[in-house]
């Protein structure tokens, strides 16, 4: 096992790799820019490491910074958390060639899935549902183009194969629109990830946003942990996840995670990732794999039990799995909310000085944030100032507990989404279960 790694990140992520780090016995790195000296999981890290100024450009995305950084304080793996670059194959081959662990699947795998096109390629082959589409990138050919559209049935979706962030993509409702949504898809994909490359999915229109975690050793074995729901999104962001998917019964639950599990052995895959689906009328549509451990992960911990964070730490370590699939049992349910720095209702960040913070409490309730009283909420980064987590025997019992939970928080000297997240609890649709990715923009009057 390692003896000390290098916590490439910041925030609430941080901390929470820091805590299983000590769990696990092993000694921490905080790297971090000038402007996060204060965060919780700097001052409670073994060693810390300055590595930039404010701007991620210059600190958390400053590859040879980080390398230096773990070569001067003699650790053996960088843990990159999600974001940042966690997702960067050219980065996990630098940490691997300067002789240090990168905790997370092999470069080529993160190469692999980074390219909507391949990842699709290499899904449909393993036996992964996906979306009907253009299968590989589109041509300049106009013709052939709109076949291929009229062949797929409108509405379609034009997508950047480098595409992430829920940036690069046009639903297109008729042909009329559709070569010329392809060229501004094209030069915005090139401008916002220096490639043109773009394809052609089936639009769905009213389907929801269900996913699959996985966990992969390098000894051949893999599992599936269940699934997340994560449709309440605004502006393709996730505001609030739940596990499990309400509605998946235990037989489709175990179809689709055995498809995605069974994939990971195929493509070798290493360490924790998430194959993320779109679901609509009772089936799954692949749409992207994210290599990488998520923002939700908390909700698929309390249903399993699984610390994500150590098998991810286990399996860099060349360890095998610490369960079978017949070890993972779903138990209850559970909620996270994203607790935002912003103002609940025009979503502007909010960042600034917390003047007061009481942490809400009590069984089932779980909360991952770096904040505390007299935290400065930097405005340089994301504005997710951390997260509530619940679980209960029922959905109902979470559901009660995350209203208790939200009402007992308090966050003061700046704004926060706690309102929206309210709203969103004591709403009918919701509290039934199963609505669809677009329920909250509509809800909002976006
Ligand atoms: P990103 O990598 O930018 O997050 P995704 O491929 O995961 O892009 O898609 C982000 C979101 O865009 C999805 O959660 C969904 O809301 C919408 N979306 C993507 N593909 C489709 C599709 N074929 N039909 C309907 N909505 C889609």
């Amino acid at each position: 096992m390692f003896d000390k790694i290098v916590i490439a990140n910041r925030g609430e992520i941080a901390l929470r790799i820091l805590r299983t780090c000590k769990e696990m016995g092993i000694a921490t790195v905080a790297v971090h820019s000038s402007a996060d000296r204060d965060l919780k999981h700097v001052r409670l890290a073994d060693e810390s490491v300055c590595i930039g100024p404010p701007p991620s450009a210059d600190s958390y995305l400053n590859i040879p910074a980080i390398i230096s950084a773990a070569e001067v304080t003699d650790a053996m793996a960088i843990h990159p958390g999600y974001g940042f670059l966690a997702e960067n194959a050219d980065f996990a081959e630098r940490v691997e060639q300067s002789g240090f662990a990168f905790i997370g699947p092999r470069p080529e795998t993160i190469r692999l899935m980074g390219d909507k096109v391949s990842a699709i390629e290499s899904m449909k082959a393993s036996g992964v549902p996906c979306v009907p589409g253009s299968d590989g990138p589109l041509g300049d050919d106009p013709e052939t183009n709109v076949k291929l559209a009229r062949k797929i049935g409108y509405p379609i979706i034009i997508k950047a194969a480098a595409g992430g962030g829920g940036r690069g993509m046009r639903v297109v409702h008729s042909e009329a629109a559709l070569l010329n949504a392809i060229s501004l898809t094209r030069a915005e994909a090139q401008a916002a990830f220096g490639s043109d490359v773009v394809y052609m999915e089936k639009y769905l229109e009213n389907p929801r946003h269900i996913e699959i975690q996985v966990l992969a050793d390098q000894h051949g074995n893999a599992i599936h942990l269940a699934e997340r729901d994560c449709s309440m999104q605004r502006r393709h962001q996730k505001v609030v996840e739940e596990a499990p998917a309400p509605g998946i019964t235990p037989e489709l639950r175990a179809e689709i995670g055995g498809r995605c599990a069974e994939a990971c052995r195929k493509i070798g895959y290493r360490g924790a990732g998430t194959f993320e689906f779109l679901y609509e009328n009772g089936e799954f549509y692949f749409i992207e794999m994210n290599t990488r451990v998520q923002v939700e992960h908390p909700v698929t911990e309390m249903i399993t039990g699984v610390d994500l964070i150590k098998e991810q730490i286990r399996v860099a370590a060349n360890e095998k799995l610490s369960y079978t699939q017949d070890d993972i049992i779903v138990r209850g349910h559970a909620f996270e909310c994203r607790l935002n720095a912003e103002d609940p209702e025009t979503f502007m960040p909010s960042p600034g000085t917390i003047s007061q913070f009481h942490s809400p409490g009590g069984l089932g309730v779980r909360v991952d944030s770096h904040i505390y009283n007299g935290y400065r909420v930097p405005p340089y980064y994301d504005s997710m100032i951390g997260k509530l987590i619940v679980h209960g025997d029922s959905r109902e019992t979470a559901m009660a507990r995350m209203r208790t939970a939200l009402g007992e928080c308090v966050i003061e000297g700046i704004k926060t989404n706690i309102p929206l997240h309210q709203d969103i609890f004591s709403d009918a649709a919701f509290q039934a279960g199963g609505t669809n990715i677009h329920y909250l923009e509509k809800k909002l009057g976006l």
